[in-house]
């Protein structure tokens, strides 16, 4: 099997009404989509930061911008049509009784976890940038990860997203001197003892970096402590699904991971991994 759980129906930052994104029209794109990449299994999961809901959990300035749509009426929506029903929702250090309250009011069949901030300043993010406004891009890793191990740790998600996402811009922001192995380790140790889902996104081969996420020396800590893998392209668009799947199949296998985690109502269960083009 091959899912695409990580996407996005609506693009970044787009002052649109919700309306314009959450229609059949629009979900039949990313069904058809996925078809013609032989994925059987499709979920969305906006971002928390987008919902009104999400300003009980962190009133971040970039939040109170982008908070407008209803998380119910989005759930209702999804429930209407053949996706599988997510969210990808931020680690907010503090929160975390909150944040299992908002998930455990709705039916999510999975919920991804994410950490995009260290402190107010996030990694990804140019108009909120941690390297411009803190400058060492040690601290920048050991704080991200160590939010990363946090996030694992805290048991409200099923998938980790896009797990070395600190290394987005590549070249384009300043390198630790360290060996990143030493920023991944606090993080694989709280993957393994929380046993949540390691996101492999090929949304890094779409970014400055060039690369999937996780990086192969951090994939390789996650094997070796028997963590288990999710699959997840990060599409804001309909022609993003499944993006590159054949790099990170490759990479998959080349790992020795055979089965991919799938989701229903937030339980958890193995599939032998493969497309399902050609079975049937
Ligand atoms: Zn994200
Ligand atoms: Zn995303």
């Amino acid at each position: 099997m091959l899912t695409d759980y990580h996407l996005h129906l609506r693009p970044d930052e787009d002052g649109t009404p919700p309306e314009r994104y959450f229609t059949a029209e629009n979900v039949d794109r990313y069904l058809a989509a996925a078809e013609d990449a032989g994925i059987a299994e499709l979920g969305v999961s906006e971002h928390v930061h987008r919902f009104r809901q999400a300003l009980e959990l962190w009133r971040h300035p970039f939040w109170e911008e982008q908070a407008v749509d209803d998380l119910d009426a989005y759930c209702e929506f999804v429930r209407r049509t053949p996706l599988r029903l997510g969210i990808e929702c931020d680690f907010v250090p503090g929160a975390e009784d909150r944040t299992a309250s908002m998930l455990e009011a709705r039916d999510f069949d999975y919920v991804v976890g994410s950490v995009h901030f260290v402190g107010t300043e996030a990694v990804d993010h140019p108009g909120w940038d941690a390297w411009e406004r803190r400058g060492d891009p040690d601290e920048v890793w050991r704080r991200y990860f160590e939010a990363l191990a946090e996030c694992a740790r805290s048991g409200l998600f099923d998938v980790l997203a896009h797990p070395d996402l600190v290394k987005v811009w590549g070249s384009g922001r300043p390198l630790p001197d360290r060996d990143p192995r030493h920023y991944y380790e606090p993080a694989v140790e709280a993957i393994a003892e929380s046993g949540i889902a390691v996101e492999v996104s090929t949304a890094g081969l779409r970014k400055p970096v060039g690369e999937l996420y996780p990086a192969p020396a951090f994939a390789e800590m996650c094997v070796e402590a028997g963590a288990c893998f999710s699959l997840s392209s990060d599409a804001h668009l309909p022609e993003q699904v499944g993006y590159g799947y054949d790099r990170a199949l490759a990479f998959l296998a080349e790992l020795g991971v055979g089965e991919i985690a799938v989701f229903e109502r937030r339980a958890r269960r193995l599939e032998p991994l493969g497309a399902a083009v050609g079975e049937n």
